[in-house]
């Protein structure tokens, strides 16, 4: 087969393991990896990709995918070059408060500096892994807020390879989702506001304290699995089944939140799959309810193993 990357082979690279990059730390190799070292870098892989009918699939942390034991076929862009984590902070003396960071930026530390700083609007998302571009793409938050709530305008690379600048209202923000699927989120600007440094902290510490009481914090996972239902908790309905605990191989319903499923490292996605499936199918026998993913799937779905209905 004709090597399409020929020319970029400094920056993509072929039949890499996904498994170290994703939090449930499963899953197999991407047909290619690209590591960009600009936006026209990346620009131009995108580009590359979509004149050669390779799918693209952007990688942050991994904190919301399952990536299937077989692999992704297409193209796995990961930002961890330093243009993609630089983040610019506003300096005290001009009072503002806008800070322009990387898509690739760790939220963790994104959001610690910001309290640091006396910073506020992210403290409210303490305790939620990801990178800054998944985290915008997720609109991921909770009770004490979500990022759509400080994002003033992106910097993106579009599915032919432009390089475009979106407004928030343009990157469309939901609940959970966004209208930026097929985008590559380079930049993103964030309007915080200048508080009490103590303040913040405050708040900052009841958030990651309440994370840790109710989710396992400490084992390998990629957060809630499923939807909530309208109306309804997936997490409960998950409970009520009297699933906690249950297990297949390495992969478990977690006892402290039904949501989550955590592994032991070393797990396969395929019990991760399977597990799924029995979730789905006893959660629809006993009350009717067909409970919708909320994590990501890459590569080839193990769509019977996860049916609801039997
Ligand atoms: C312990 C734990 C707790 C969690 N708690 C919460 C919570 O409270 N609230 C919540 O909302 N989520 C939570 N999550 C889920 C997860 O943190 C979020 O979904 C987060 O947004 C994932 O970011 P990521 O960088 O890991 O994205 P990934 O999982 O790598 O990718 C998720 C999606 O974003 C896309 N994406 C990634 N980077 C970019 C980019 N630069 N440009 C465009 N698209 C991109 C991917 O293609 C994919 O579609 C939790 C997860 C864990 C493991």
């Amino acid at each position: 087969m004709r090597n399409l990357f020929a020319d970029l082979s400094e920056i993509v690279f072929e039949r890499e393991s996904l498994a170290d990059l994703t939090s449930y730390r499963v899953g197999g190799p991407a047909r290619w990896l690209a590591r960009p070292r600009s936006i026209d870098d990346l620009a131009r892989v995108v580009h590359r990709c979509a004149r050669e009918d390779v799918p693209v699939f952007t990688l942050g942390r991994g904190a919301n995918l399952l990536v299937s034991d077989e692999g992704v076929d297409g193209m796995v862009i990961r930002l961890d070059a330093p243009v993609f984590n630089r983040v610019e902070w506003p300096t005290a003396s001009n009072g503002g408060a806008s800070v322009m960071a990387g898509g690739g930026t760790d939220m963790y530390r994104l959001v610690s500096e910001s309290v640091r700083r006396g910073l506020a609007g992210l403290e409210g998302l303490g305790g939620i892994p990801g990178r800054l571009g998944g985290i915008v793409r997720m609109n991921a938050g909770g009770r004490w807020g979500q990022i759509a709530d400080v994002v003033r305008d992106l910097t993106v690379v579009d599915p032919l390879g432009g390089i475009r600048r979106l407004s928030a209202a343009e990157a469309g923000f939901g609940y959970r989702r966004s209208n930026l699927g097929g985008m590559v989120v380079c930049q993103v600007r964030m309007e915080l506001k200048r508080e009490d440094p103590a303040a913040i902290r405050e708040r900052f510490k009841v958030v990651w304290a309440s994370k840790r009481r109710t989710q396992p914090m400490a084992e390998l996972s990629a957060g809630c699995v499923f939807k909530n239902p309208p109306g309804g908790s997936a997490g409960l309905l998950i409970d009520r089944a009297g699933l906690k605990g249950h297990a297949v191989g390495g992969a478990r319903v977690s006892e402290l939140h039904a949501n989550f499923i955590v592994v032991r490292p070393g797990t396969a996605a395929d019990d991760i799959f399977t597990l799924i499936g029995r979730i789905r199918r006893e959660v629809a026998r006993r009350f009717g309810v067909e409970l919708d993913l909320e994590i990501e799937v890459w590569g080839r779905r193990r769509v019977r193993a996860m049916e609801a209905t039997v």
